[in-house]
């Protein structure tokens, strides 16, 4: 089997060729707009630091662009697509690459970590993906709480969700989707990327970013889904404060008193808001509620 460069569609003209051969009709409600920028491809595979060792999982490949050269680098590639109209170009796309599994299925409805048991005898993969920008945060989110054995994660997002999942404490940006990222992974901005390197090109500027999985979560706490519960209320009324965002939420029943209390043991002012505490305080407002049971 030869897997030579010469295969290869990182190059604009060749994938409208093959939309118009196909006469493949793009479906926004799937966020397909396709990357047709060789140098940002370059960055992604560059970020994900892929060793001929490695089982790599991508989602949404559309015609096969990212597969080919994930296939080229990685031992194995297993690549879930959603978009039937897309199988029988990727059946050509990818032809004579004897390491790539096509799965045509909603990766929402994908079990993993079944995949990862699989393919990789259960030890960690990585993920590299220009991912459908309307289900971004259930696909990572699902990976970390779904305890999917992951290296890291290397994907194209909307740049707003980027810089969501890497600010800290004082930014507009910051917020539930910032700490759940940080409790489980460093991230790291690789680079932005206008709309003129898709077809068709978004309406939104996107970003690629790469999640390094910490090896033990990056605070401790005795309870983390109560964490993750005070975390969703502080954060849902944005402009309330810390104490009203915890009264007023209906996953929580603690009395006013009870969270005058607790923030008061974080040595924090009584009016503090939620988007100024770091994930460290968050997890020890947690603890101290699972201290003093209701
Ligand atoms: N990887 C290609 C590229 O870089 O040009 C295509 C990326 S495009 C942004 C997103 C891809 O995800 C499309 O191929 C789309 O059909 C696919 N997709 C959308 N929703 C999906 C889902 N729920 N499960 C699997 N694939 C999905």
């Amino acid at each position: 089997m030869e897997q030579t460069r010469q295969s290869q569609l990182d190059n604009p003209q060749k994938t409208i060729e093959m939309i118009k051969k196909y006469q493949f009709a793009f479906q926004k409600k799937l966020g397909q707009n396709f990357l047709i920028d060789p140098h940002v491809l370059d960055k992604i595979i560059n970020a994900a630091q892929i060793t001929k060792e490695d089982c790599v999982l991508e989602i949404g490949p559309g015609i096969g662009v990212m597969t080919q050269r994930l296939a080229e680098l990685a031992r194995h590639v297993v690549t879930v697509e959603i978009d039937k109209n897309l199988i029988p170009i990727l059946e050509e796309t990818l032809q004579g690459y004897d390491n790539i599994t096509l799965i045509n299925q909603d990766i929402i409805k994908v079990d993993i970590n079944e995949l990862v048991d699989a393919y990789n005898g259960g030890t960690a993969i990585k993920v590299v993906a220009n991912l459908p920008y309307y289900i971004t945060t259930p696909i990572i989110m699902g990976l970390f709480e779904s305890h999917v054995p992951v290296d890291n994660i290397t994907v194209m997002v909307q740049k707003e969700v980027a810089d969501r999942m890497q600010v800290g404490p004082g930014s507009k940006d910051y917020g539930a989707l910032s700490l759940a990222v940080q409790y489980y992974a460093e991230p790291y901005i690789v680079a932005n990327v206008p709309p003129n390197c898709f077809i068709p090109r978004p309406n939104v500027g996107s970003a690629v970013i790469r999640l390094t999985r910490h090896r033990n979560p990056a605070v401790e706490t005795k309870n983390p889904e109560l964490m993750f519960r005070i975390i969703r209320a502080s954060f849902n009324q944005r402009r309330k404060t810390l104490q009203n965002g915890l009264n007023n939420s209906p996953e929580l029943s603690y009395s006013k008193e009870m969270i005058a209390q607790a923030i008061d043991s974080l040595g924090v002012p009584p009016l503090v808001r939620g988007e100024s505490l770091t994930l460290k305080q968050f997890a020890q407002l947690a603890d101290w509620f699972a201290d003093h049971p209701v």
